[in-house]
């Protein structure tokens, strides 16, 4: 699924470098390649504050923590997403609300969104899943005509960028009051180990999230706020350094190969292709309102999971992301919903399908794979 040697080869000078001077320096926490890296994200994001921290997950939860919420705040998000979303919700003893998505992004479903906002409503995480940002001018809308936080899940979107309704355009990740990725190897600015980071233009905010993640200090040995301890290691920073310059071209591979992918599939009466969103078509060479984490396909009319097993049988790596909707898993089981609120999600589970996608997919495996899966299809 994910090929990480060939981003190693073009940076290994720089990485091995790097992690030999960490070693030698003995500077593994907080050493000067941490803030190296928060200056040039922040840099890169146009966004004022970058606040790193251990991992996508700790991202979520400090935003969360960051912006005061209670337990019994109700916060809704996609019931389409990986469970780290919800997990750090119900952690904290919010209240989380699942909502469907919408059929063509796979992101939250804005009609369901503003159906599931009650008096107990704080905050709306919605996730840019597999690359591309939710609908965030209706988002941001919502959330400002009701006085809610917004906090962008963006662990599989960073680069995307989003062109608002007043035509401007902005990275996912800075349009929400706060947000959270992470550099776990897999993701698109992946580190060699785990690593997230929170995203903020609220200078206020930025300074209790830096409190949050250093156990709630403000002043050396003056707790003022319970937090936690999640911080970026010195060695990961090495390599997200190294790596943060080829962010846009890491992108623009995956586009490509999502191109090609697209031209294989394309106009078969069993497959869905992926949506493309913000105005946008097709996906193009300059566009980056998409960004590929995931290249998903929706295979309809036929046993997906009959595909699955032939393509493993081949030696091709697939996944299926989700197989199973938050809702119905035993952890988020909640009285509240109903399998009619969620047909969106029941569906795609059963449909999507993931192929092979990363920087190093070249034209050979793209038509091997896509051979593979139209000669099982068609017989
Ligand atoms: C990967 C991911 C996370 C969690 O990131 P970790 O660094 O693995 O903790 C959260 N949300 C989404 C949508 C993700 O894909």
């Amino acid at each position: 699924m994910v090929d990480l040697n060939g981003q190693y080869e073009a940076i290994k000078t720089e990485v091995n470098q790097g992690i030999q001077e960490v070693l030698e320096t003995t500077a593994f926490i907080n050493g000067p390649k941490v803030h190296e890296f928060q200056k040039a994200l922040e840099n890169y994001l146009d966004v004022k504050h970058v606040i790193p921290c251990a991992n996508g997950t700790d991202a979520l939860q400090i935003a969360m923590m960051g912006l005061g919420l209670k337990p019994g705040d109700e916060v809704i998000t996609a019931d389409f997403t990986f469970a780290a979303t919800v997990e750090v919700i119900a952690l904290l003893g919010l209240t989380p609300v699942l909502v469907d998505v919408d059929e063509d992004t796979f992101n939250i479903n804005v009609n369901g969104l503003i159906k599931a906002i009650t008096p107990k409503t704080k905050a709306i995480v919605p996730v840019h899943l597999f690359g591309m940002c939710a609908n965030m001018d209706a988002i941001m809308d919502i959330a400002n005509n009701h006085n809610l936080f917004v906090i962008e899940d963006n662990a599989q979107a960073i680069g995307a960028s989003y062109t608002t309704k007043s035509g401007q355009k902005k990275m996912a990740g800075t349009m929400g009051h706060v947000a959270a990725t992470s550099f776990f190897p897999s993701k698109n600015l992946g580190a060699y180990g785990d690593g997230g980071a929170i995203f903020t233009n609220d200078d206020d905010l930025a300074h209790t999230l830096r409190g949050i993640v250093n156990h709630g200090m403000y002043q050396r040995y003056h707790h003022d706020v319970v937090g936690v301890n999640s911080r970026l290691d010195t060695i990961q920073a090495v390599v997200l350094n190294a790596k943060l310059p080829y962010l846009d071209g890491y992108n623009a591979k995956r586009r490509a190969s999502a191109k090609a992918y697209n031209k294989a599939f394309a106009h078969h009466p069993n497959i869905e292709l992926p949506a493309m969103a913000n105005g946008c078509q097709s996906i193009c060479d300059q566009c980056d309102c998409h960004v590929f984490h995931q290249y998903t396909l929706k295979i309809k009319g036929i046993d997906r999971d009959a595909l699955v097993d032939h393509l493993q049988s081949q030696n091709i790596p697939c996944g299926v992301y989700y197989p199973i909707p938050l809702h119905r898993q035993k952890a988020y089981l909640d009285e509240r919903y109903l399998e009619s609120d969620f047909p969106v999600t029941n569906r795609l589970s059963d449909e999507v399908l993931s192929l092979p996608m990363h920087t190093e997919l070249d034209q050979e495996q793209i038509e091997f794979i896509s051979k593979t899966i139209l000669d099982f299809i068609d017989g």
